[in-house]
């Protein structure tokens, strides 16, 4: 039992084509729950499947079962975490994003329910998460305009997703 509580509902003919991809295979995907890990603040799992074989993912591009301790994550977005240099840089902002949004779901704190406080935390801590993979400062740069794109997209498109107040880092 229990409830879906978060659908990221991004471009979903784009997950649709890249579930065409070979799926991830399991090394690497440490590094991923390393990651998730560090901003849900207690260890997390990341699970990583394609549309195919898990339905939710043909319209959301990752999503948590509040109160478990594990996010299921497009296996698109797992590929392009594990090898950012063979992946492009939108699909590689876009994934840091949703990897972070999900982690502040998994996190126990008083807002872990709140997709707003969530996804402001997720944008604001776009850089950190970046970093932690292991990218460049000049990647970091290329793909954050991705990042922002995605956010924005997001909470405009998904009013419960904005926070008025989330001081969102635009460089302009
Ligand atoms: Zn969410």
């Amino acid at each position: 039992m229990g409830k879906i509580y978060h659908k990221t509902l991004v471009i979903s003919i784009l997950v649709l084509i890249l579930a065409l991809f070979v799926p991830t295979a399991g090394a690497g995907i440490q590094k991923l729950d390393a990651l998730a890990s560090i901003f849900a603040m207690r260890p997390v799992t990341v699970e990583c499947k394609t549309p195919a074989e898990d339905a939710i993912l043909h319209t959301a591009w990752g999503y948590v079962w509040l109160g478990s301790n594990y996010m299921t994550l497009d296996n698109s977005l797992c590929k392009a975490m594990v090898s950012p240099d063979e992946s492009s840089d939108w699909i590689l902002g876009g994934s840091i994003i949703v990897i972070i949004h999900e982690s502040y779901h998994l996190r126990n704190w008083d807002l872990q329910h709140n997709e707003a406080a969530v996804e402001c935390r997720a944008i604001r801590h776009f850089k950190v998460g970046a970093k932690l993979l292991g990218l460049s400062e000049k990647r970091i740069e290329r793909i954050f305009p991705w990042a922002l794109t995605f956010h924005w997209r997001l909470v405009t498109k998904f009013p419960e997703y904005f926070q008025k107040s989330c001081k969102v880092p635009n460089p302009w």
